[in-house]
């Protein structure tokens, strides 16, 4: 199937092709406008983005939304993971405010979680939303210098000792929020 992938950040970008070119979809470049993002859910983004794709590109097109929701900040970031601290995508900016908000936080008390909704939108109007998380916690300081925005910083459960940015690229793919929501994607797609 012939999709179209809104997103305009090229490490996304780069892992959401990872994940759905090997089975057997035809990810085109088509360059598509930016989408403000003013859902308050992650789903809501995921489906501006892919309805305002799927409009301007006349294909099938998959939108996602993505953030760290850190239980002793009441979810914060959640949605507005990519401008916590003012700019918007300065991940180095966002790591530090998030460890020094959290800097007299225990370990126990540190549990976050990374959450993605995809949105598949297609031309006659089915919508397809699904959404995959990957649970964690905090560390105390950034380590690794894989994948992007909060992954120094995130150390996944089945991963032990490890932060998101130690993983190879396919073991993130396998644990990650984003991998698991477009793998219930694929199913439902295929
Ligand atoms: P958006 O989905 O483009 O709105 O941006 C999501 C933001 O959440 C990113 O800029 C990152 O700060 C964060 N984020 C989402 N997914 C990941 C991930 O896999 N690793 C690290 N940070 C992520």
């Amino acid at each position: 199937m012939k999709l179209v992938l809104a997103t305009h950040n090229q490490k996304k970008r780069a892992e959401l092709a990872r994940i759905l070119a090997p089975l057997g979809h035809d990810l085109t470049d088509t360059p598509l406008s930016d989408v403000e993002e003013t859902g308050l859910t992650f789903e809501e983004n995921a489906r501006l983005k892919a309805v305002s794709g799927c409009r301007e590109s006349g294909l099938p097109c998959v939108g996602d939304d993505s953030g760290l929701c850190v239980d002793s900040l009441s979810g914060a970031p959640g949605v507005y993971s990519a401008r916590f601290a003012g700019e918007h995508g300065n991940d180095r900016a966002n790591i530090a405010k998030l460890l020094d908000m959290l800097k007299d936080v225990p370990e126990e008390a540190r549990a976050a979680r990374f959450v993605c909704a995809v949105c598949c939108v297609f031309p006659d109007g089915q919508e397809i939303t699904l959404r995959g998380a990957c649970e964690g916690r905090i560390a105390f300081e950034p380590a690794g210098a894989g994948g992007f925005g909060y992954d120094p910083v995130f150390l996944p459960a089945e991963a032990p000792g490890l932060t998101m940015a130690q993983l190879s690229p396919e073991i993130k793919d396998k644990l990650s929020h984003r991998g698991r929501a477009l793998a219930l994607l694929a199913e439902k797609l295929s």
